[in-house]
């Protein structure tokens, strides 16, 4: 009896057009195996009608290991001494970028690295309009926190995408992951404020949570879920946070896939027509089908590496990291080969949102 009332109740929040706060709590704590295939199948449906099937390609560039920051769960945090790090020059970053673009036909180019201000604002607008200027393709930044002034003079120079997760929707864990120091002034506030600059600036915006951090609650990734709509982003990236030895929270115990395929899931019911990433992180915890999977329970992009193999051992911002000892060109013909394997199509254009 119990288990039928369960389901009609799934099947009922299933039907509806907007979920409450209590409904994304449900089905946050779905557990039973037909019960979640209802909720992936659900989403599917909702990612190939709003969406349709294809895949995007977003190729990673890890250009910079140092960062000034301490964010309590990060690998490459300030505090880990035991991280050899690295800097990508220049012309180097542009040539990888070349090759990603012409010879590995990718249509974006994300730049990722820590808040490492050896990268002037000059610096980074010369890389934005070199990698413009020798490839066809949109330039992403995920490169933390900087001024609105900075993020203006980027948008200038051609980017038009920002990747800058909240972290977690939850105020009091986000000032405990988070410690300011003379250099960072860290808050919650600050990174919304920030983020909701970016729209204005004109920027596609993505951004997300880490699921499974210690101390978060069902309720908060409930709320994460909320704060898309509220932010009205353009994407999602989230993924399980993934304990690492070398900072001060080793030893917590990982997020799970499960809770990351039900956030991806969720997220896409409610969200409707944003882009959402089956993440690096998912496919380090379910190495087998991990992105497969993400990708049938409503995410539409994936996000392969770029990065020259010399260093990607170095940019594990948790361990085990997928990848770390391949090229681009195996990276290339991976994702390639998991967006057929479900019956999936490689997008053609530069993959822009979908939501203006
Ligand atoms: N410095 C940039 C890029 C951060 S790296 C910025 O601050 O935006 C990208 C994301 O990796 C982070 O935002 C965080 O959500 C995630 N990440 C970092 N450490 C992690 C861990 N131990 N487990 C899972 N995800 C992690």
């Amino acid at each position: 009896m119990e288990k039928e009332t369960c389901t009609s109740e799934l099947s009922t929040i299933l039907n509806k057009e907007e979920l409450t706060k209590k409904d994304i709590i449900f089905l946050l704590k779905l557990n039973k195996k037909e019960e979640l295939d209802k909720l992936f199948k659900k989403a599917d449906e909702v990612r190939k009608k709003n969406i349709g099937n294809d895949v995007h390609i977003r190729g990673i560039l890890e250009f910079s290991n140092h960062c000034k920051n301490d964010c309590l769960y990060c690998g490459i945090r300030k505090s880990n001494l035991k991280l050899k790090r690295y800097r990508i020059k220049q012309k180097e970053i542009v040539e990888i970028a070349k090759n990603a673009v012409n010879k590995l036909e990718f249509k974006t180019v994300l730049l990722q690295s820590g808040e490492d201000d050896f990268y002037t604002t000059e610096i980074i607008e010369e890389i934005i309009k070199s990698i413009l200027n020798e490839c066809n393709c949109r330039v992403a930044l995920s490169i933390g926190e900087r001024t609105i002034e900075e993020y203006k003079r980027f948008y200038k120079a051609g980017a038009r995408r920002c990747l800058i997760r909240f972290e977690t929707s939850n105020k009091k864990l986000f000032r405990k992951l988070h410690p300011s120091s003379s250099l960072t002034k860290n808050s919650f506030e600050k990174r919304i404020m920030l983020i909701k600059e970016l729209k204005k600036i004109g920027y596609q915006v993505g951004t997300g949570p880490m699921i499974g951090l210690p101390g978060q609650k069902i309720e908060d990734l409930a709320e994460d879920i909320l704060t898309y709509n509220k932010l009205d982003i353009n994407m999602a990236g989230m993924g399980p946070f993934i304990s690492h030895h070398n900072t001060p929270l080793a030893g917590n115990k990982n997020g799970t896939s499960e809770m990351s395929l039900k956030m991806i899931a969720i997220t896409r019911i409610v969200c409707k027509d944003i882009f959402i990433s089956a993440t690096t992180a998912l496919q380090t915890l379910n190495k087998l089908n991990g992105r497969e999977l993400a990708l049938q329970s409503g995410a539409n992009l994936l996000m392969p590496n770029i990065t020259p193999k010399k260093y990607r051992e170095l940019y594990q911002l948790y361990p085990n990291k997928v990848c770390i000892y391949e090229n681009p060109y195996d990276c290339a013909n991976c994702v390639n080969k998991v967006i057929q394997l479900v019956g999936r199509y490689t997008g053609k254009g530069y993959g822009d949102t979908l939501r203006k």
